[in-house]
């Protein structure tokens, strides 16, 4: 990116309905369902989708649910996403390590053709972009880093770098969707309210020497979490994507480690219920937060994705949550006259429809985390016989499915599989 110090200052002024500050996972998606809307789009984002440094399309897999397919699918981007390597969840095993209760989630407890798809984010990334680019009502300026927004009554100011230059645009309504660490809630002072868990996630694809059938594991350790999620194969290995809680103080051992150690530690948390794992990718860590932020007081702006919460990864839930952002923001910018787009009450309609939602996810994904990890009297027994009573009452089943998959309370209409317009 520029050094500030070398920007020359040229200004230029253009008018948009939205401007997009961030083109992640969850900007992008908003763009993209945005393309048909008409309205003026300009999307900023610092890293191309394709550089090494993009944050948002990195090696990780999503698993994205039921829902997500569903919302893609309405916008026209599911068969892209399909025909690339989607790898459909079919089951979820779930287990306590050490413990004998563990439960089965099927796609057949909520009738649907799977629970949820696992997806390199750089195909994800790709293909949301791909959409982009011949949008003409849509602008993106990349590399472009916003450095300031301005809300004023009737518009709100953006100033980004592009290249040399600091460049100055206006529109009606600004979306600031860049991310956990988001430079743009610091300059407004806004700070989400935030919890640093003292684990971090070590990630890497393994392969392994039969079969994953659909089939993905939850298994409750000591350090937290250990996911694996069936991965589309590759030369003909079966492979799963491994997301392992660790403990800080033992993150950094485990990341030395080399291949045959990190197999044989992987091997003997996990057991041997899905094969023997081998050829480990390269680990690579993410630290692990959870925050929210109160619904901010500012003009002509609207906070979505991980800048507005971030949760625990154990339940795969934080892009699907921001995606569920993307869909229902997109269906009032599409329903609202160009004119209207950035009012006051279009600002509420969005965070009182997306506030059940959001706390909902946020809250169970904290639950789960602190529920599992608690060493607290009791509590190791207590979800022993949860699981087991789960295991044997299916209405608990569908319970617990609905919510992880995003198909409770009010849905927007993309979630409901209905394209914008119809
Ligand atoms: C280990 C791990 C596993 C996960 N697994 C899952 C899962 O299975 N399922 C799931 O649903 N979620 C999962 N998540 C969560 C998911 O990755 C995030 O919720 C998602 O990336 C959030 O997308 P975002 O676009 O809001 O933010 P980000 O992904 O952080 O993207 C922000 C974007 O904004 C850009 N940007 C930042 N600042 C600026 C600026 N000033 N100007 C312009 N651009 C800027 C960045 O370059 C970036 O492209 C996981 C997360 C982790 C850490």
């Amino acid at each position: 990116m520029m050094e500030e110090a070398s920007l020359t200052g040229e200004t230029q002024h253009g008018d948009y309905d939205v401007v997009i500050a961030g083109g992640g996972l969850v900007g992008a998606s908003l763009a993209a369902a945005l393309a048909p809307s008409g309205k003026k789009i300009l999307v900023i984002e610092s890293h191309p989708p394709d550089s090494a440094r993009q944050p948002s399309y990195d090696e990780r897999t999503v698993a994205l649910t039921h829902t997500a397919r569903v919302i893609f699918q309405a916008m026209g981007v599911w068969e892209d996403i399909r025909s690339m390597g989607a790898e459909p969840i079919l089951d979820i095993h779930i287990s306590d390590r050490g413990r004998s209760g563990q439960t089965h989630l099927s796609c057949k407890h909520v009738g649907t053709r799977a629970l949820g798809y696992v997806v390199p984010t750089r195909v994800l990334g790709s293909i949301l972009w791909d959409r982009l680019k011949p949008a003409g009502n849509i602008d993106i300026a990349c590399p472009g880093r916003v450095v300031e927004s301005e809300p004023y009554r009737d518009h709100c100011q953006v100033k980004y770098e592009s290249g040399e230059h600091l460049q100055t645009v206006d529109c009606r309504l600004m979306i600031i969707a860049d991310g956990g660490r988001s430079s743009l809630l610091k300059q407004h002072h806004l700070e989400p309210r935030t919890f640093e868990y003292p684990q971090s996630a070590v990630l890497c694809i393994v392969s392994v020497d039969r079969p994953h059938h659909g089939r993905a594991y939850e298994r409750f350790t000591d350090e937290g979490p250990l996911a694996l999620l069936p991965h589309c194969p590759l030369n003909g290995n079966h492979r799963y994507a491994v997301v392992w809680t660790t403990r800080n103080e033992n993150l950094e051992a485990r990341l030395a480690l080399e291949d045959r150690p990190f197999i044989r530690l992987l091997q003997s948390s996990f057991g041997d219920r899905a094969g023997n794992f081998t050829h480990p990718s390269p680990r690579k860590s993410y630290s692990l937060k959870r925050s929210t932020l109160c619904r901010p007081d500012l003009d002509r702006t609207i906070v979505i994705g991980n800048a507005a919460h971030t949760v625990h990864p154990v339940a795969g839930q934080g892009f699907n949550l921001g995606l569920r952002d993307a869909a229902e923001l997109s269906e009032i910018i599409f329903n609202t006259p160009a004119g209207q787009v950035g009012t006051p009450s279009m600002i509420d309609l969005y965070y009182d429809s997306r506030a059940r939602d959001t706390k909902m996810v946020s809250g169970f994904t904290h639950s789960l985390v602190s529920i599992f990890t608690s060493k607290r009297l009791f509590l190791p027994t207590a979800r022993n016989l949860a699981l087991q009573a789960i295991e044997h009452f299916p209405p608990a089943k569908r319970f617990l499915l609905r919510r992880t998959l995003g198909m409770h309370g009010r849905q927007s209409g993309l979630a409901l599989g209905i394209p914008l317009g119809e």
